[in-house]
């Protein structure tokens, strides 16, 4: 089973304006000069999603959303379909990400669905999963995030092009990491879990990891077992930081 190219992720949540643009064009820029060794995307706000398309079509940078509704269309005021993301010029979406996980009630089922709806619009999904702080004290980590990993990713992912990322809540904007021991034991276990649920397609899907990954502990993250990139949130959102990420990968 041949391993996917790792990926390197920016998500860029509530934050950016266009006057942002520019940090993505460092990225693109850098990234031509020095072509890395893992895929690079960046997920900005959905209202920068067509211009930072536009702007990096054909620099070898990808561009994501950061959520997508299920349904194609419809009543949904304020939502957003994965074919509006896709028509938008995006290559990939996150979902299941823990801040709307708890903020939006998303359950596994809600992911699931979500999942199928990226699928459907030719988007490649990034399936986050992790555990609470009080999930790791008691615990258990490995149950949840495999009974996240069994819950939110459809059947319908055999043979196609997807990633998760790990993600524990309690180090997600923290600046707190769990050690390299417990990144590779819940790393092991999605592998594990991924092809006991998609086989072949479940043993080539990157795992991310996730959670105050900087340039200083970037280069040990990436190197542990069963970790294929990385999701970076409030690094990614300067230039210069998450070239750092990029180049350790
Ligand atoms: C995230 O929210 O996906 C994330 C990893 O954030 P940070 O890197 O800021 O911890």
């Amino acid at each position: 089973m041949s391993a996917a190219r790792p990926l390197v992720a920016g998500n860029w949540k509530m934050n950016g304006l266009a006057s942002s643009l520019d940090e993505a064009r460092a990225v693109a820029a850098a990234v031509e000069v020095h072509p890395p060794a893992c895929r690079v995307a960046l997920c900005p706000p959905a209202t920068l999603v067509a211009r930072m398309a536009e702007m990096l079509g054909g620099t070898g940078v990808e561009v994501g959303g950061q959520d997508c509704r299920a349904e194609a269309s419809g009543a949904y005021t304020g939502d957003i379909a994965a074919e509006m993301l896709a028509d938008a010029g995006a290559d990939l979406v996150i979902l299941g990400h823990s801040e709307r996980r708890a903020g939006y009630s998303e359950t596994d089922a809600i992911v699931s669905a979500k999942v199928d709806a990226a699928l459907r619009a030719g988007l490649e999904p990034i399936v986050c999963v992790g555990e609470t702080l009080a999930e790791r004290e008691g615990g258990q980590t490995l149950a949840v995030v495999t009974g996240q990993v069994r819950g939110s990713l459809p059947a319908s992912l055999s043979g196609k092009a997807f990633a998760v990322a790990y993600e524990p809540v309690w180090a997600i904007g923290t600046g707190l990491t769990p050690t390299l021991e417990q990144i590779e034991e819940v790393h092991i276990a999605i592998r594990a879990t991924l092809i006991e649920v998609l086989g072949e397609t479940g043993g080539r899907a990157p795992i991310l990891y996730g959670g105050s990954v900087k340039p200083s502990n970037a280069a040990e993250i990436l190197k542990a077992r069963e970790v294929g990139g990385a999701l970076v949130g409030g690094a990614s959102l300067k230039a210069e930081d998450f070239l750092g990420i990029i180049k350790a990968a």
